[in-house]
């Protein structure tokens, strides 16, 4: 029984069975606003390659009205398991697929929204990975490229985008028609289609002769939001940088950017229709860290539009490169565009991408970049920091070893070579190899086909006289946690060691070193005889992928000067080692936190700031002893105090304080701010208590019992808007009650009404590690039925509740126990088995880190 995967194995016979020549597509939408289903309409001509051969093609609907296959009526019994069979199929073929599929709530296929704002209806797609046979009928997977036109009826005043310009409609009462022009040729999982009332500002890129139309569409009750020329200007900077690096004029007919409501993603590189979360649209302050976020999704799914749309991996096992080009893209373009707001963007890299990196490789789960990738199932949990940010620093690192101007060449001749066709890994690197004349063989084997981080320590002697006598690196090799796949290597690593001195109070680097680590110990007879320096730093510079110690001399002058580097990506990668040491059990989370307390007062990267902020919450909630974390939270709160009354009015630093307060306020007086704050009592100069703040305070207030569900009836009707119901959904479900735990639990797990985005919201609230008693009953209720919901909910519907409603704040043996217990018994699938390996992973984690706190 298939049920809805498929195998690469059936992928691969099909690929070599059939060529698509071009689908003709008919969506009826004009049932948008009552729901349920809707009539699609698919004919598609193909190939074969075998006459009298049989295959299938997918589909993922209600109910199918009729087949006919070159003519001939194929009996409705055909389709089953989401799937219609193709019998004897002729060299030319024309198939028609009636259907009545299905509108989604949970972001997946073609999703349907009603804004509380207007109370009006909202729809788009998300395909990727195998969901546009969830709309029509077709081959999914991304090697079987066609053209495909659009015909839709929808509701008279709508907006209707899709690949290809939106046409005029025509006809007249109460529906119009649609029709778009065909296609290039390209995959499935980048067709689109956005239909609503969606309001649009549009523009253009001109250079030369070139002319392509922009527009950027959301709902209007985010229009006064929506800060349209700041999204063209960065999409022009890409389209400059992008089409000068590539050497390849941008491929569709215009680019459209749509911010849709309830995305599950951060936005999906749909080509020349891409969509994002409409969070990016900013309803209150956000600091300079969310729109540098923004600019940085922007560019990813420009980069993408080449590669991944243009020219498309063949089989998902190559999703990583995909992933990883974009990710490289959106930081290189930022670092380097003329004009580019955010040129430090490495230090984000290095803060974030890098953050996420080691942990995924970390747990039990990791596996070799170039992952093996056996069916749908597989790829669904693999979009993971693996494919993102661990492949996009190997590709850094892959640049820095062929150089950049060579790598961009061999970009150049891959994209002339690969226009509109599909690829392997081996298609690039060949390319690259071409440009670069080096043989990337091994450096592939070392770097994608094994799992797990290498550790780089330094080991120095110094004199009585503070002269270094000797300095080597040792390296070594990946603690790949039991079970996991790959082996566990040493690596060579190109990396420099920079020399660091106190001057005038900051921390200046004097020098830098760069060599080559290879093997176990690496000697550095470069830093002999040479006076010992304040601070001695591994991978400076952030070349290399590894976690990098620093000798003890060193700790100490970081711990009490982290915020003295005058340069941002030096702190950012000593914040990163301190994190990484503390989730080790190497620095215990008070002493973390002592470094944070210090440090934070003089960071001024407010990205970097904010990932503190959270990664401190995180520590003392997890991994400090229990017996010392009220301690440590209550000296954490008021140090948020502090740090929130002496910020700068109106800055970054002092709404991140704000934020970080109002989840950390514990004592009366603090809560008495947020209460003041929140009815205009208290105020702080500068700081504006706008509608996400609002939410942010009243949350902390009901989840200590200090605000009721009166409370947040009334904020719900000052803010009666999607985003409103979720922070509603989030506050309902942390009030500190058992029933309240009972309801939202029942909401989620015993019904399965809710959309993703409430869903997601009541999980949020539902989890308090303030609540652990109240939550304690949930373990057993969790295992009890996580397996029936990963067996009858949608593929995102039930990652969010395996993940989010596991007991990760019940760091305890016991809850190992019951995850084992569970494992040994339930006979779960591998994806399901996954999720909570890497869940129950983080409570192991939890309970070392906790030991070393002692
Ligand atoms: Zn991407």
């Amino acid at each position: 029984m298939p049920g809805t995967n498929l195998t690469r194995e059936e992928a691969r016979t099909r690929a070599a069975l059939l060529a698509v020549d071009a689908y003709e597509i008919e969506l009826d939408l004009s049932s948008a606003r009552a729901g349920g289903t809707f009539r699609s309409t698919t004919v598609v001509r193909f190939t074969a390659a075998e006459p009298g051969a049989s295959t299938f093609i997918d589909l993922v609907a209600p109910a199918v009205t009729e087949i006919v296959l070159n003519g001939r009526a194929l009996p409705l019994e055909n389709f089953a398991d989401s799937r219609i069979a193709l019998p004897d199929l002729a060299a030319e073929n024309e198939l028609r697929v009636v259907a009545d599929c299905a509108y989604t709530n949970t972001g997946e296929g073609l999703h349907r929204f009603v804004d509380p704002a207007d109370g009006e209806t909202y729809l788009y797609t998300q395909f990727e990975v195998p969901d546009a046979r969830r709309v029509f009928a077709n081959f999914e997977q991304p090697d079987l490229k066609a053209a495909f036109a659009f015909t839709v009826t929808a509701p008279a005043g709508w907006v209707v985008v899709s690949n290809s310009p939106t046409p005029e409609p025509v006809g007249d009462g109460d529906t119009r028609v649609w029709t778009f022009e065909p296609t290039p040729r390209m995959s499935t999982y980048v067709t689109a289609l956005i239909a609503g009332p969606y309001v649009g500002v549009f523009d253009s890129y001109d250079n030369g002769a070139q002319h392509v139309p922009f527009g950027v569409y959301c709902r209007p009750s985010l229009r006064e939001h929506l800060d349209a020329d700041a999204i063209f200007a960065v999409t022009r900077q890409g389209f400059d940088y992008f089409q000068e690096k590539f050497d390849f004029p941008y491929p569709f007919a215009k680019y459209d950017q749509l911010f849709v409501p309830e995305f599950n993603a951060g936005a999906m590189e749909n080509a020349g229709a891409v969509t994002f979360r409409d969070q990016y649209v900013f309803r209150s302050k956000v600091t300079d860290a969310s729109y540098e976020a923004r600019a940085a999704t922007i560019l990813h799914e420009l980069a993408h539009m080449w590669f991944g749309d243009l020219v498309t991996m063949e089989w998902w096992n190559d999703l990583w490169l995909n992933e990883s080009f974009a990710t490289f893209a959106e930081v290189v373009c930022q670092a380097e565009a003329p004009g580019s707001k955010w040129p430090h963007s490495w230090t984000t890299f290095a803060n974030q991408m890098k953050t996420w990196a080691y942990r995924q490789d970390q747990l039990p789960s990791t596996h070799p970049i170039m992952a093996e990738i056996n069916d749908l199932e597989d790829v669904q949990v693999n979009f993971d920091g693996i494919t993102y940010a661990k492949g996009a620093s190997v590709l850094k690192q892959l640049v820095a070893y062929v150089g950049q101007d060579a790598f961009f060449q061999g970009v150049r001749a891959y994209f002339k070579r690969h226009a509109w066709g599909n690829t392997r890994l081996a298609d690039l690197l060949g390319a690259l190899e071409e440009a670069s004349g080096r043989d990337l063989r091994t450096w592939s084997k070392a770097w994608l086909e094994t799992a797990g981080i290498n550790v780089l320590r330094p080991e120095l002697s110094v004199a009585a006289d503070g002269t270094i006598e000797s300095f080597a690196v040792l390296q070594e090799a990946p603690a790949l946690p039991a079970g996991a796949r790959g082996e566990a290597v040493l690596r060579p690593h190109r990396i420099a060691v920079g020399l660091y001195e106190l001057v005038d109070g900051k921390l200046v680097r004097t020098d830098r070193i760069e060599l080559d680590v290879d093997g176990e110990r690496t000697d550095v007879p470069q830093l002999a005889g040479r006076k010992r320096p304040a601070v001695l730093l591994l991978n400076d510079d952030d070349l290399s992928y590894a976690k990098v110690r620093l000798d003890a001399d060193s700790l100490a002058v970081v711990t009490a000067h982290l915020g003295d580097f005058a340069d941002s990506l030096p702190r950012a990668l000593c914040w990163a080692s301190a994190w990484d040491m503390t989730r080790d059990g190497e620095l215990a989370t008070r002493d973390y936190l002592a470094l944070a307390l210090s440090g934070l007062q003089r960071e001024s990267d407010i990205g970097v700031v904010q990932s503190v902020q959270r990664q401190v919450k995180l520590a003392l909630e997890l991994y400090a002893d229990p017996a010392w974390r009220e301690s440590g939270l209550q000296r954490w709160a008021a140090a948020a105090e502090s740090a929130l009354r002496a910020a700068p009015a109106g800055s970054d630093h002092q709404l991140a304080w704000a934020r970080t307060l109002a989840g950390a306020a514990r004592t009366d007086e603090q809560l008495a701010l947020l209460a003041g704050l929140l009815d205009g009592t208290a105020e702080i100069d500068g700081l504006a208590v706008d509608t996400e703040l609002r939410w942010s305070l009243l949350g902390r207030l009901v989840a200590t019992g200090r605000a009721d569900e009166a409370a947040i009836d009334a904020e719900l009707a000052r803010d009666n808007t999607s985003s409103g119901q979720e922070h509603a959904a989030t506050c309902r479900a942390a009030r500190p009650t058992a029933e309240a735990k009972a309801a939202a639990w029942a909401s989620v797990v015993d019904s399965d009404t809710l959309t993703n985005y409430v869903q997601d919201a009541v999980i949020a609230g539902f989890q308090q590690p303030d609540q652990r008693e109240l939550l304690a009953a949930y373990t057993e209720k969790y295992f009890a039925s996580v397996k029936q919901v990963w067996e009858t909910r949608s593929h995102e519907i039930s990652q969010q509740i395996i993940g989010g409603l596991y007991p990760a704040y019940a760091v305890s043996q016991a809850t190992l126990d019951a995850t084992d217990a569970w494992l040994a018994t339930a006979d779960p699938a591998p994806a399901l088995r996954r999720q909570v390996v890497e869940a129950r992973a983080g409570v192991e984690r939890a309970l070392k880190a906790q030991a070393a706190d002692r």
